[in-house]
């Protein structure tokens, strides 16, 4: 374990703050052995989640202890009376850590959308493969938004809890009442001051995406001219990457807090609705995988099942392991060539361009969870509003990037879009990670159909290697 007594004194320092701030009456003096007790608490945690954990675990492993300790402090504390220490104090890195994602979410849109759109540059090259392409992504993406929605609407998993009213009054109560203390001063006050506070509720993002993906195309159509701006969206998109991935080290302890604060103020009842939103997801994503491997595989693409599983097997255990369309995309691309039989020239199109734009399983996912946060608070959806969810869960999927938890940030304009609260992220953020190595599987396995399909419909379709 790399122990250096700088940082380690920050924390020590750190959790002083918190520990004698939490207890500090309105006169006098804080009483000694709380404010000792707290602060102890306070560097525990701190040394579990930035010593501890990552000596022993990867990322996705320290996510789920994360987890499942935030939903043991959530209850324990709160049967301790110390609700407060849960929603204020640790709610200060839940906060900081969304505060953080929705800080890159505008710029990872535009960049990503328009570098990725730029580079059909290809598509004259390529003849009518780009529209192609684009029409398969699209239908295959809004295929998933449908069954995402069908499950969400027949479950109903965030439903049916006779006291759902008085848990979303007693949510609000809380919110109400920490007004008042040091935690949730530095949550209210002092974060937004450093870290930007961006009001995604207030942007116009769906008109920004459809911008973006107009520059990208007109950039396309221009040529060798636009190149330098090209490589300019490229490389901000790289960067903005990269502070994602550096953000998600923060998850940890930002999951424990979120789902500490949903459990504190919550109660019990949330876990089996949980489980039952992981299950209504799972099975959301597994018909639409089996949709497009057992139905159009076969009949459009002309490619047994059996043979396309086994030769995109190494790219999908990749893609369930690293929850990330980017980071696989070199074994997709080879798998889906060598292994699956897809054209080289087709497949070195369609799958990179995929990986940047064409997100089944995000899509999907998205409408899933903003339709679960929805019935948790007990806000119906229209079907309107539920087409917009549709929309914007389309949208929103195309400007994703293909990195562990890209997803995270973008819901709240997914929930924006019917007026939901943004804070109700944190009721899902807990098996986030779970649910992104799920999707993910679906997002490559979107892709992968596709070049199966186009390869067949252009005759380019050749033999499996022996592997
Ligand atoms: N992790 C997903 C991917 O790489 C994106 C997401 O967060 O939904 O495909």
């Amino acid at each position: 374990m790399n122990i250096r007594i700088g940082p380690l004194a920050a924390w020590l320092a750190l959790a002083l703050f918190l520990g004698v701030g939490s207890v500090w009456p309105e006169e006098g003096a804080p009483p000694f052995f709380p404010a000792l007790g707290h602060s102890a608490l306070f560097f525990g945690v701190f040394f579990l989640f930035f010593y501890i954990l990552p000596h022993y675990f990867q990322l996705p492993m320290q996510i789920f202890w994360g987890m499942l300790l935030g939903l043991l402090a959530g209850w324990g504390l709160t049967a301790m009376d110390q609700m407060a220490l849960v929603t204020d104090y640790f709610g200060i890195f839940g906060t900081l850590f969304i505060q953080l994602l929705t800080m890159v979410i505008l710029p990872l849109i535009i960049a990503s959308i328009i570098s990725g759109v730029a580079n059909i540059g290809d598509v004259k090259r390529l003849g009518g493969l780009g529209a192609k392409t684009l029409g398969y992504y699209c239908c295959t993406t809004a295929v998933a938004v449908f069954i995402g929605l069908l499950c969400v609407n027949v479950i109903r998993p965030g439903a049916g809890q006779e006291d759902l009213e008085d848990r979303v009054a007693a949510m609000e109560e809380a919110e109400e009442e920490r007004e008042a203390t040091l935690g949730s001063q530095i949550q209210d006050n002092v974060l937004p001051q450093i870290v930007p506070h961006i009001n995604i509720g207030a942007i116009p993002i769906i008109p920004i995406i459809f911008a973006s993906i107009l520059l990208g195309a007109v950039m396309a159509a221009v040529g060798k001219e636009t190149e330098p701006a090209l490589r300019f969206f490229q490389a901000i998109d790289k960067a903005i990457v990269q502070l994602v991935l550096w953000i998600m080290r923060l998850a940890p302890i930002g999951v424990f807090a979120l789902m500490g604060g949903v459990v504190a103020t919550m109660g019990l009842e949330y876990i089996p609705m949980l489980g039952l939103y992981v299950a209504t997801v799972i099975l959301a994503l597994t018909l639409h995988f089996a949709v497009l491997v057992f139905v159009v595989v076969p009949t459009l693409g002309g490619t047994s099942p059996k043979v396309f599983l086994r030769g995109m097997a190494p790219a999908i255990q990749l893609a369930f392991s690293s929850s990330s369309s980017s980071a696989t995309l070199p074994v997709t691309m080879d798998c889906a060539t060598r292994r699956v039989g897809a054209s080289k020239r087709i497949s070195s199109f369609m799958l990179p361009l995929g990986a940047t734009i064409n997100m089944d399983g995000t899509a999907l996912y998205q409408a899933v969870a903003v339709l679960f946060i929805a019935q948790v608070y007990g806000i119906g959806l229209t079907l309107p509003e539920q087409f917009l969810v549709f929309l914007t869960a389309v949208m929103v999927s195309i400007g994703t990037a293909g990195i562990p938890g890209a997803s995270v940030g973008l819901m709240s304009i997914v929930l924006a879009s019917v007026g939901l609260p943004i804070a109700g992220v944190g009721i899902v953020l807990g098996v986030d990670r779970f649910l992104d190595m799920c999707r993910t599987v679906v997002n490559i396995n979107g892709d992968a159909t596709g070049s199966v399909l186009l390869s067949r419909l252009e005759g380019e379709m050749g033999e499996p290697e022996n592997y």
